[in-house]
C-alpha cells in the first residue's frame, strides 16, 4: 500500500489495511488531534449528539453528587493548586481588561487631536504611518 501524508503532521505514514482511507496517522498527538476536531464539528452539527454531550456530565453528578467534595477533601494539594492558577487566571483576564480600557481611551484621544496644520488627525494606536500619509497634505 501507498504511504499516504498525515492531515495534521504532514508526515507519510501507511494507512491500516482495515482503513484505507485513513487520513491523520498513528501518533497519539495526531489522534487526539482527530478526536477532537470530530467531536468540535460533530458537536456543531448534531443537535442530538450535543444534548449528549451536556446531559453525560449533568447525568454523572446527580448519580455521584460528593464526588468532588470526597476528592477536594482527599486532594488538599490540588485545591491549592486549583486556587493558584484561577488567581492567575483571573489576575491576567485583569490586565487584559486594563490593556483593553487604555487602547479604547488612547484610540478616542486619537480620535480628537489636531495635527499642525489644524486638521483631525485619524491615526489611531494600531495605523500605520503610510496609511495616513495621503491625507496629511489636505
Ligand atoms: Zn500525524
Amino acid at each position: 500500500m501507498r504511504d499516504r501524508s498525515c492531515r495534521y503532521w504532514q508526515q507519510a505514514f501507511q494507512p491500516s489495511p482495515y482503513h484505507p482511507q485513513q487520513q491523520v496517522c498513528n501518533q497519539p498527538a495526531c489522534q487526539s488531534q482527530r478526536r477532537s476536531d470530530y467531536h468540535r464539528q460533530k458537536i456543531a452539527s448534531d443537535p442530538v449528539y450535543q444534548q449528549v454531550c451536556l446531559e453525560s456530565p449533568r447525568k454523572w453528578r446527580r448519580a455521584n453528587p460528593d464526588y468532588w467534595k470526597k476528592y477536594r477533601q482527599a486532594h488538599p494539594e490540588q485545591v491549592e493548586r486549583n486556587c493558584r492558577k484561577q488567581r492567575c487566571r483571573d489576575q491576567k483576564r485583569r490586565l487584559v481588561n486594563l490593556a483593553n480600557n487604555n487602547l479604547a481611551t488612547c484610540k478616542a484621544l486619537s480620535f480628537q487631536s489636531l495635527d499642525s496644520s489644524g486638521v483631525a488627525s485619524f491615526a489611531s494606536c494600531k495605523q500605520h504611518p503610510f496609511e495616513i500619509a495621503p491625507s496629511a497634505g489636505l
